[in-house]
């Protein structure tokens, strides 16, 4: 049986092109940038090579890119790295990835006050509801690009102008950069984040932009690299491959668009023929193309998602990018979808380099299986 990969919202396949770029500085290029001889020099040129190239795909100044692990570490970096340290006011949305919602938990601990923007059905938030929600003491704001479960694209642009000077705003893009067109500076962000894997970039290494001249303090201190915002030993080659992947994704970028959405657009039209009902969770159009949310009832998340992993199909029940999972999805709850919908929701997502007929393959085993637990449901065996 073919095994067919509908979650790239967790993570996409690394291209034979970057994993290429890759071999040099694996192999016999293994020099440490910050060494004075030919081997360090040699490796550092490869980096700052890297670090321009990232700059000049998303419209920001090399100088403002930090390499990091992923997007995990650069929201961690940003949101402790951009407050002070008495506590005062954050503003952010109760669709943030765990990566963002949790430091941010955890500084509630600390003293620090939050407020929460209201999302609509399709999970989007309004820029005025975030400017009503600074108050004096804000010092950050926190609102993502494009969600990873729904697809939902917030307004960034409009909620910058909004945000008064003195309060950074920081924006977790990791769903986004690679994928849509993102320009740092045009956005009007302080910071923002990506990581190279959700764009066929390897694992292990993404970045955070910030802001030139912007009071920063670094979490972590030893070492002078990166201006010591984050010390410690770049990882040449695979920010050689992220700098790649983003490079490559930047100039596909249309081509790539276009392809997402008509594997979209078909495997939504055949799910609705073969397997309806089924509810769309999130935005219909305007979204990311890579992203499908939908609810089958009649059925539940847990036992879809096992069976059609047992059916060869790797998908997501939306919970976090954590595939594995099986707690109901957070972002459809703060939508408050009701409970039957709720509790059937499946996140499929894509990438551009895969066939038309495996979607299709997909849709109808997918159709299969939701058929299947439907009737064992009806016999009341489910
Ligand atoms: N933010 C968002 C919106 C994400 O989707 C993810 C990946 N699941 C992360 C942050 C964390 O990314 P990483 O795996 O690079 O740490």
């Amino acid at each position: 049986m073919q095994q067919i990969y509908l979650d790239s919202n967790s993570t996409t396949p690394v291209l034979p092109a970057v994993l290429e770029a890759m071999r040099p500085f694996l192999e016999n290029q293994y020099g440490n940038p910050a060494s004075a001889h030919w081997a360090g020099r040699r490796a550092r040129q490869a980096l700052e090579d890297a670090r321009e190239r990232v700059a000049a795909c998303l419209g920001a100044y090399p100088d403002e890119v930090i390499f990091t692990s992923g997007a995990t570490e650069a929201n961690n970096l940003a949101i402790l790295g951009l407050l002070g340290h008495s506590p005062s006011h954050i503003v952010t949305s109760p669709i943030e990835h765990p990566s963002v919602a949790e430091p941010i938990r955890q500084l509630t601990k600390r003293g620090y006050a939050v407020s929460e923007v209201p999302v609509d059905a399709q999970g989007r938030i309004s820029p005025d509801d975030v400017q009503r929600a600074v108050r004096s003491q804000s010092r950050l704001a926190s609102v993502m690009l494009a969600n990873n479960e729904i697809g939902t694209i917030q307004p960034i642009k409009q909620i910058a102008d909004r945000i008064p000077e003195g309060v950074a705003f920081h924006c977790d893009a990791a769903q986004a950069v690679g994928r849509i067109h993102v320009h740092f500076h045009d956005l009007g962000v302080t910071a923002l984040t990506l990581s190279g894997h959700k764009f066929h970039g390897p694992k292990g290494a993404g970045a955070l932009l910030l802001r030139r001249n912007t009071p920063f303090a670094a979490a972590f201190h030893g070492g002078h690299q990166q201006q010591g915002r984050r010390p410690g030993t770049e990882p040449v080659a695979l920010i050689v491959g992220l700098a790649t992947a983003l490079d490559l994704a930047d100039r596909e970028r249309e081509n790539r668009l276009e392809k997402v959405l008509g594997l979209r657009t078909r495997f939504l039209s055949r799910l609705c023929e073969r397997a309806a009902p089924v509810v769309l969770n999130g935005p219909e159009h305007a979204g990311m193309p890579h992203t499908l949310n939908v609810s089958f009832p009649g059925c539940r998340s847990d036992s879809l998602l096992m069976n059609l992993d047992l059916a060869g199909i790797a998908c997501s029940t939306g919970s976090a990018c954590s595939s594995g999972s099986l707690l109901p999805s957070p972002v459809l709850k703060v939508m408050a979808v009701p409970p039957e919908v709720l509790h059937s929701a499946m996140r499929f997502s894509f990438h551009p380099f895969q066939a038309e007929a495996e979607i299709e393959e997909a849709a109808d085993r997918i159709a299969g299986v939701v058929a299947r637990l439907r009737k064992m449901r009806d016999n009341g065996s489910a």
